[in-house]
């Protein structure tokens, strides 16, 4: 089974993914849990140069076709190969954050990102994808005070305008009404709790026999 997890800074992916994986362990199945950009020694090669400061002169499509090729790696180094062998993968952003990212606040045509995403998956389409849903403002907050904490370091990608951020929210929600069967939309403004054990009702009805 492949779970991909989106949405904005500060929706608390990172802290959901590690408790979706625990509670799936314990429930004897073999979990990878991985990320983007990167996941694979390629990828994560091109994460390091996409979050530099050196991507600041990039053009958004060559940004694109980075994130394209990185994604390519990830899903035939680690991703597909995971899939064969009947683990449960669990994904910090995939596709829909190139959707979003490059296509709707990068200013990128629909056409060419869907082509890129088809070449980078190449085949392997998420069985489900967790939207995790908060006003941009709380989302920025949280990012700010874990940037604050000192565990991540705040990229360049969150010094943006809150307009932007909200874009990006309404984008990831257009693309869950568009495809209901693969997209659940979580409320993260919900305590840790709560949100996790949604999460582990929508896929553990996944993995039921
Ligand atoms: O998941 P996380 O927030 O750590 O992602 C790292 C950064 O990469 C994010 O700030 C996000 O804005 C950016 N990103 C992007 N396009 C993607 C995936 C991630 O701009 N396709």
């Amino acid at each position: 089974l492949f779970v991909t997890f989106e949405g904005g800074e500060g929706a608390g992916k990172s802290t959901q993914i590690r408790r979706l994986a625990d509670a799936l362990r314990a429930r004897g199945h073999e979990v990878v849990v991985t990320r983007e950009p990167g996941g694979s020694p390629g990828a994560e090669a091109v994460r390091h140069v996409l979050l530099s400061g050196a991507a600041e002169s990039f053009g958004t499509r060559m940004e694109a076709v980075l994130f394209a090729a990185a994604r390519n790696d990830h899903v035939e180094e680690i991703i597909r190969p995971a899939l064969a062998e009947g683990k449960v993968v669990l994904c910090d952003r995939f596709m829909d954050s190139s959707r979003v990212y490059q296509g709707v606040t990068g200013n990128l045509e629909p056409d060419f990102i869907e082509t890129l995403q088809r070449v980078a998956i190449n085949g392997v389409v998420p069985d489900c994808t967790l939207m995790l849903d908060l006003p941009a403002k709380a989302g920025l907050e949280r990012a700010r005070r874990r940037g604050a904490a000192g565990d991540v370091a705040p990229d360049r990608f969150e010094r943006e305008e809150i307009e932007t951020h909200e874009k990006r929210r309404e984008a990831f929600l257009d693309i869950a009404s568009r495809e209901p069967e693969r997209c659940h939309v979580v409320n993260a403004m919900q305590t840790e709790e709560a949100i996790a054990a949604e999460i582990v009702s929508i896929v553990g009805q996944l993995l039921a026999p």
